[in-house]
């Protein structure tokens, strides 16, 4: 086969949503599995649904993700000359015809075929007038009057629509613009589209694209519909499943990698592998183990599998991420390698970009209030004692390196008799404010001497003073 050209065509009424999303990633990995082109189309025909400011979400969205394109983005509204181009020739080639039917007639013709039990369809009386074009005139596409229109589905395998279903639809409305139908298959034609990758949702309206190949005598491309993303309840995903624009995951601090991970088990498999890296599926998606079942969106495995992608990443690699996070909580760290050791020591704490701002606050901020539970259950006696004790062994090190913080804890331990628990847990509120924290000596580490030191100073004083 020649390069594979996929698209992505967004009708621009809202965000991008995971539905879309999907759609748009399983194209671009087929172009970036197979070396082709992905291209980017913005469906913008509906004046009144249509705005700018979702266009730019989408853009956004796809940026976020690095769904990247390399041609486009083309809008629809800037094409009119090229589909009148391609209306006109078909009229010219006796495969289209202007109809001046008024909406009165068409009812009538609807309201027959009703009560005879058959589908609301044009009856085509128009077709052998030869009408010339005028102001009320729409221009019609004649349907073949017989025999099947068949697609060979990638996804669904072989769908078969009855031709007498099909009626001679309106390609060009009479105010001269193109119907959708004609400016997708018109579209895809112009740009070499060989592979229509899109949701189910569009089914019905392929054998009309299909249509207008076939009066141009124009290759087919390779369709796959897509089962639609449902709900928990199996409902088609909505808004009151809650989440589900990208945009939102990207708030929730998502990994794009691990949303792009999440999207593609929505409806692709490779054996029971379920964690893969950007370039792991640019490398294996292919077509054929795209599943024919509805994907069933769950936040929380989209969570639990961003915790692993955070896991897996390398520290260095979340600090741009990291930054609009830790900047909504009103710090903002310069010190890039002290920033770096403490995303590390929050690697495998972290399920969203979120969480790990908040984990990571106590390293950059002053300890304004420790926690009041965290306060009743560790700094007890002998808490002051330990923190002295720990003190006087930590101020004469040089290094803080994790060898010689050992040695100093267990100076404690055995001086006092007690466990590594029992020293560890006022340590862990004097430094971090919290009964929950990364690693004693990982924080220590982070933190450094200085730090460190007048951190279980504080405490101690705090202890002292018995507030
Ligand atoms: N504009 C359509 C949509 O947003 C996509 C059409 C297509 O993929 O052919 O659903």
């Amino acid at each position: 086969m020649d390069q594979i050209i996929t698209r992505f065509p967004p009708s621009p009424t809202g965000y991008l949503h995971v539905g879309g999303a999907r759609t748009a990633l399983f194209n671009w990995l087929y172009a970036r599995n197979t070396g082709g082109k992905f291209i980017l189309r913005i469906e913008d025909t509906d004046a009144v649904r249509s705005t700018q400011e979702s266009v730019d979400a989408i853009f956004e969205s796809l940026k976020w993700l690095e769904i990247d394109w390399d041609d486009g983005p083309y809008f629809q509204t800037k094409r009119y000359d090229l589909y009148k181009e391609y209306i006109q020739n078909l009229v010219d080639l006796g495969h289209a015809y202007y109809c001046t039917c008024t909406p009165e007639e068409i009812d009538a013709m609807r309201e027959k075929a009703k009560a005879e039990g058959g589908k609301p369809r044009y009856d085509g009386r128009c077709r052998d007038k030869n009408l010339p074009p005028s102001d009320h005139a729409v221009v019609r596409l004649k349907a073949p009057p017989s025999g099947t229109t068949v697609i060979e589905d990638v996804v669904k395998g072989t769908i078969v629509f009855q031709n007498s279903e099909l009626d001679d639809y309106i390609i060009q409305r009479s105010d001269g613009s193109p119907t959708y139908n004609l400016a997708v298959a018109v579209d895809d034609i112009t740009m070499g589209v060989n592979v229509v990758l899109r949701g189910d949702d569009h089914v019905n309206n392929t054998p009309k694209q299909m249509m207008i190949y076939q009066a141009l005598g124009i290759d087919l491309p390779v369709y796959g519909h897509l089962p639609m993303v449902l709900g928990s309840d199996k409902a088609r995903l909505s808004k009151r499943h809650g989440a589900m624009s990208v945009s939102e995951f990207r708030d929730m601090g998502i990994l794009p990698d691990a949303m792009l991970n999440y999207l593609v088990r929505l409806g692709w498999s490779f054996g029971d592998q379920e964690f893969f890296t950007r370039n792991e599926l640019i490398e294996k998606f292919n077509l054929k183990n795209i599943g024919r079942s509805a994907g069933v969106f769950d936040q929380n495995k989209l969570l639990a599998l961003n915790g692993e992608h955070i896991k897996a990443s390398n520290p260095r690699d979340l600090i741009k991420p990291l930054r609009p996070f830790m900047n909504q909580r009103g710090y903002d760290p310069q010190d890039l390698d002290t920033l770096e050791k403490a995303i590390g020591t929050l690697l495998p704490r972290s399920k969203t970009l979120v969480e790990m701002a908040e984990g990571a606050e106590f390293y950059f901020t002053d300890i304004a209030s420790y926690d009041e539970k965290a306060v009743q259950k560790c700094f007890q006696s002998p808490a002051s004692d330990i923190l002295g004790r720990l003190i006087q062994a930590l101020e004469p090190l040089e290094s803080f390196a994790e060898a010689d913080l050992e040695h100093a804890f267990k100076g404690v331990m055995d001086d006092m008799g007690i466990g590594f628990g029992k020293v560890a847990n006022p340590v862990r509120v004097a430094l971090s404010g919290k009964n929950v924290s990364p690693g004693m000596f990982e924080m220590m580490g982070v933190l450094g001497k200085a730090l460190a030191l007048d951190r279980l100073k504080r405490a101690k004083a705090f202890i002292d003073a018995g507030i």
